[in-house]
Parts: structure tokens; C-alpha cells; sequence
């Protein structure tokens, strides 16, 4: 089964809520992620990310809206909708009594597949992850890196076309995240929707271009990577002067320019970029000449935190 090549939309999410008792857990939202996109689904811890997701991969029932995955609803059209979709979960799940190969070739068997179907597949992505060597042992064998490996191979068995990973990175190393982040790229090249929650806003801002972020339920923001970084993301900047600055005339004072240690250093702490180049002329018209400029960008993190308010 395939989502059809003309439907250009992975995932609709149309007015979703879910709640758990009294609590609203995800309060109405919507948002639609494109074929072939890299999109990430970010938020606080309990923002309603994981709910969500087990929304879409039919493990909550929904309490009012709708999901379309390729066109499939997830409700009506489960079956097609689910075949479609494959999830790396953040909580580890696997059989320990199996090995790792029959775990891949086990979970093919939700789909429908055989296991001489699938079983040349399922040796194609442990040679793909690196855990060809260990395709006998079972699960809690493998190191931490591996079983991280392990369940993107697992989400990917059926030959999914939308990937959602739920937290894929957290708690391995700097060398297996880069690790992974290739592979994801790769797959994301080769034509794998992905959708990715992470609490690495570093990562989301390498990896994503689209993102979304939720917080208490609801989408506070949802736009291209760099549009969110255009549009929240603000520069400081330090602009060392030939002489000790005198007593800051109000209009920079307004802009937030203050002197702190070192008199000749003059800091901003958040500029829109637009406005470094008035700034630098207003100093020259002060009569300094600037001996260095230094800025820095506001990354993800930044703006993360301008827009979940904390
Ligand atoms: P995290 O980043 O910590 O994984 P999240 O964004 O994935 O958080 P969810 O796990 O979706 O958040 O949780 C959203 C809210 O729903 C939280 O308040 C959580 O306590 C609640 N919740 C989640 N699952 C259940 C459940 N099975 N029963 C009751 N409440 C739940």
C-alpha cells in the first residue's frame, strides 16, 4: 500500500483533542505537514507531543477532530492509514526474548507481511544500522546506541512513507546523535516524511524545516525553521568604542544599551537585525569610531523560550 503520489499532504491534523479524564491533553489543534517534509513537533514536557503522536499512530482514541494520514483517515481507514505511518516510540518495547532480527520480522507481522517476505528486508536494514553483527542476540544486549538503532530499523520494516520519532536522541552521545541525524537525513533524502519531537532545540533547528510547537495542548507556533527564526530571533550585539563611553543618550538607552565592566564595551542584549545597522551609525554620529563589532544570532533556543514563555 502506498499514499497515492499526488497527495502532496502526509499528515492533516484537523481540530484533534484528546483528554485523559479532566484533562485536556491536546486542545483542538491542526496542522498539516508536506510529503517529503522534515518537520519538528516541539513543546515543553506533558505539552500534549506524545499524545498527539499515539493519536496519529492509532494507540489514544480521539475525542473530537480528525487525522488524515496521505489522505487516509486514521479512524475510518485505519488499516491503510496505519500502513503508511511508522513510530519510533520514546519508550523502548521490545520482545527481550527475542532476537533482535525476529523482533524487526515479528512487528512486520502487524502489517500483514510474512515473515519470508520481510525477512530479506529486515537483514537489509540491520546491515543499514550497523547491528548486522548482532542480529542474533536479543534486545538487552545491544548497547544504548544500538537499541536506539534498533527502533528506527523496527519503524521502518514496513516501509513506511511518514516516520514519526518520538524523542529519537535523547540520552545518546554526541557522536551517535550525529550518527543518527545522518541517517535521518538520508532517509528524509531518499523520500521519508519525517516528523520529529526533540528536546535538543539544536537538533530540531539542524534537522527541521518546518516546525510546530505546542504547549498546554495547543500550536503556539507553526512555520519554516528559518521563518520563526526571522521573525522571534533577535542579535545581540557588543561594540567595543576607541574611548570610554560617556553617559548613553536616551534613544540608545531605549534600545536596551548598557555598559558593564570594560567602559569602552557598549552591549545590546536583543536587537531585531534590522536595526545593528542604525545603531552602529548613531554611534559614529556620537563622534566614536568603532574599533570591533561582535554579534550573535538567536538560535532556536531563543526563540523557543520568547515563545513557551519561559
Ligand atoms: P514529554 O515531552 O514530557 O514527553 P509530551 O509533550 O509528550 O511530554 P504528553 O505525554 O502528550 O506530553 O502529555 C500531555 C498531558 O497528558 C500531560 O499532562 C500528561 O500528564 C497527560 N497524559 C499523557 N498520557 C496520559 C495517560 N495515559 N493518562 C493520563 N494522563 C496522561
Amino acid at each position: 500500500m502506498s499514499g497515492s503520489p499526488e497527495q502532496k499532504i502526509a499528515l492533516r491534523v484537523a481540530a484533534l483533542s484528546k483528554r485523559y479524564g479532566d484533562q485536556l491533553a491536546v486542545d483542538g489543534i491542526s496542522l498539516h505537514v508536506e510529503r517529503g517534509d522534515f518537520f519538528g513537533f516541539l513543546g515543553p514536557n506533558g505539552a500534549g507531543k506524545t499524545t498527539t503522536i499515539n493519536a496519529i499512530v492509532g494507540l489514544a482514541e480521539i475525542d473530537g477532530g480528525s487525522i488524515e494520514v496521505f489522505g487516509h483517515d486514521v479512524v475510518r481507514d485505519w488499516r491503510a492509514a496505519r500502513r503508511l505511518v511508522g513510530l519510533a516510540p520514546q519508550e523502548y518495547n521490545f520482545d527481550r526474548y527475542l532476537s533482535i532480527r525476529d523482533v524487526l520480522i515479528f512487528q512486520a507481522g502487524y502489517y500483514g507481511l510474512k515473515p519470508r517476505e520481510v525477512r530479506a528486508r529486515a537483514d537489509e536494514l540491520l546491515q543499514r544500522f550497523g547491528l548486522a553483527s548482532k542480529a542474533n542476540q536479543t534486545f538487552v544486549k545491544l548497547s544504548g546506541g544500538m537499541k536506539r538503532r534498533l527502533s528506527l530499523a523496527r519503524a521502518l520494516i514496513h516501509q513506511p512513507q511518514l516516520l514519526i520519532l518520538d524523542e529519537p536522541t535523547a540520552g545518546v552521545d554526541v557522536e551517535l546523535r550525529i550518527e543518527l541525524w545522518e541517517l535521518l537525513q538520508r532517509l528524509n533524502a531518499e523520500g521519508t516524511t519525517i516528523i520529529l519531537t526533540t528536546h535538543y532545540l539544536e537538533e530540531a533547528q539542524a534537522l527541521c524545516r518546518n516546525l510546530a510547537i505546542i504547549e498546554g495542548g495547543k500550536i503556539v507556533a507553526m512555520d519554516a525553521t528559518a521563518g520563526l527564526l526571522r521573525l522571534h530571533g533577535r542579535t545581540s550585539l557588543t561594540v567595543t568604542l576607541d574611548r570610554a563611553a560617556a553617559t548613553l543618550p536616551p534613544d540608545l538607552a531605549a534600545r536596551g544599551a548598557r555598559v558593564e565592566g570594560e567602559p569602552r564595551m557598549l552591549r545590546f542584549d536583543s536587537l531585531p537585525a534590522s536595526a545593528i545597522g542604525g545603531v552602529l551609525q548613531r554611534i559614529a554620529a556620537l563622534g566614536y569610531a568603532v574599533e570591533s563589532v561582535e554579534t550573535a544570532q538567536a538560535n532556536l533556543q531563543d526563540v523557543f523560550l520568547e515563545l513557551v514563555g519561559r
